[in-house]
């Protein structure tokens, strides 16, 4: 059924880079005959679901986005992939995504970009724009997404839907292909919490092939989910209002819903209490100087020799230098060229103190606000974007414009701090889904799930 919604709805929208149809369909029925048979399988046995396409899998195109890796098909799963193939999910095929996860739009895709289900003349947020269009448009009722700078939870706030980012080193970043290290995590997309909840359980957990996985046990997120579902859930909870995260610059619309939200959170028993996070101020200042350093340091991997297309300059001697550049210069599109360059310059010598440095200073203050914040209060709120879906071109040419829609989810990836995105109601001036994001202290991701479920 949901391949037939796809052949029916993805012209129009476009969330998918690839289809595999008739893998799909093979595993599905390979999964009935085992449940035919007798067999116990997990929860999420013979449920589709659709991969972003920064995701590496052995039988897929694996692109993340970008010409330069097209038509590579890895010779292995992301640790993600197989933990899904291991739990019986059903991989429907790949998303399409902003080049390299570069983007809040979707529209730096070098395939095009995908279209909003709510309105098909809007983005669908980025860069995991495909992941939360499929589920959006029930083209799927899962999907991985990466988030590294809000790409899951700012596609979740525009397309109505549920997203996390775990807490950095909850889920293996082995097999996503590097946008910014110490920044990018790996987590689910969906239309409830408790879908997102037993996703997770099947994804997160320690993994030897990342040196950055935590070797936490972690408890069950569907369990905990379902304990946000009982009477009571929200009572007693403090709920940290972050000033500098709502308000001025936020679309009306946002604004009333999330005041909304806070006096619902209120009638059902928890505490409003308004905390100030003074330097989250610097966050998308520090988070553009931190990221473009480690992408250009990541991609310096697509040297026209390892992964993906080679191009012979047109004239001249071929040396490798030379091939290289021209590969890069067909194969990487103007925002990668763009974000390579800020890299490059922000670590070179003479500048590396006064960019780079400063950055990782400033990240540790966001990093102190967070602690200080989380001694007062169990989670904390904010919308999870300014504004609800914007139109294709808006801010396309203003790299500035499209950079500032990420304050708001920025601050958690900078301190390694879970989020979670989630449906917050329509504008009432657009009608257009707005997000609420919900935030906890490192390692406490069960409690978002309690806290989303018991709101939702
Ligand atoms: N919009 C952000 C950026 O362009 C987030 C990217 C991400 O989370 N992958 O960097």
């Amino acid at each position: 059924a949901h391949l037939d919604h796809i052949d029916a709805v993805d012209a129009d929208i476009h969330a998918f880079l690839h289809v595999a149809r008739q893998s799909a369909l093979d595993t599905a029925a390979a999964v009935d005959a085992r449940r035919g048979a007798g067999e116990e399988l997990g929860p999420l046995a013979g449920v589709p679901i659709a991969i972003k396409d920064v995701l590496a899998t052995r039988d897929m195109p694996t692109t993340s986005g970008s010409k330069i890796l097209e038509g590579w098909i890895p010779p292995y799963d992301a640790t993600v992939v197989a933990r899904l193939r291991a739990a019986d999910l059903v991989p429907l095929g790949k998303t399409n995504m902003d080049e390299f996860a570069m983007g809040s739009s979707t529209e730096h895709s070098a395939y095009g970009p995908t279209r909003n289900p709510w309105d098909l003349e809007r983005i669908p947020g980025g860069s995991g724009g495909g992941s939360a269009a499929a589920v959006s448009a029930f083209e799927a009722p899962l999907a991985l997404g990466s988030d590294t700078g809000g790409s899951i939870r700012q596609p979740a706030a525009v397309t109505g839907s549920v997203g996390v980012k775990p807490t950095y080193g909850g889920v293996s970043r082995y097999g996503a292909i590097a946008l910014a290290s110490s920044l990018d995590q790996v987590g689910p997309v969906s239309r409830t919490v408790l879908d997102s909840a037993l996703l997770h359980d099947v994804i997160g957990g320690y993994d030897p092939l990342d040196s950055t996985s935590l070797t936490s046990a972690w408890p069950s997120m569907a369990a905990a989910a379902q304990a946000g579902l009982a009477d009571g859930a929200l009572a007693g909870m403090r709920v940290g209002v972050v000033k500098e995260l709502n308000g001025a610059g936020f679309q009306a619309g946002v604004t009333q819903r999330f005041e909304e939200t806070l006096a619902l959170l209120s009638a059902a028993g928890a505490e409003i209490v308004e905390v100030s996070a003074p330097n989250f101020e610097y966050a998308v200042a520090a988070y553009y100087l931190i990221l473009p350093a480690e992408a250009s340091s990541n991609l310096a991997r697509f040297d026209s020799v390892r992964f993906g297309i080679r191009v012979n300059p047109e004239d001249g001697p071929l040396t490798s230098e030379r091939v290289m550049a021209a590969t890069r210069e067909a194969g990487f599109g103007p925002e990668v060229k763009r974000r390579i360059i800020l890299g490059t310059y922000a670590l070179s010598a003479g500048y590396y103190d006064a960019y780079y440095g400063s950055a990782q200073k400033v990240r540790t203050l966001i990093q102190r606000d967070f602690d200080a914040a989380f001694e007062s209060v169990d989670v904390l709120v904010s919308p999870s974007a300014p504004t609800t879906a914007f139109r294709f071109g808006e801010k396309l040419a203003d790299p500035m414009a499209m950079y500032l829609n990420d304050i708001t989810t920025i601050p958690a990836n900078l301190a390694g701090v879970p989020g979670m995105g989630l449906p917050m109601g329509l504008a009432p001036e657009d009608g257009l889904p707005t997000g609420l994001q919900v935030m906890a202290p490192a390692g406490e991701d069960a409690r978002l799930y309690t806290f989303g479920a018991a709101l939702e």
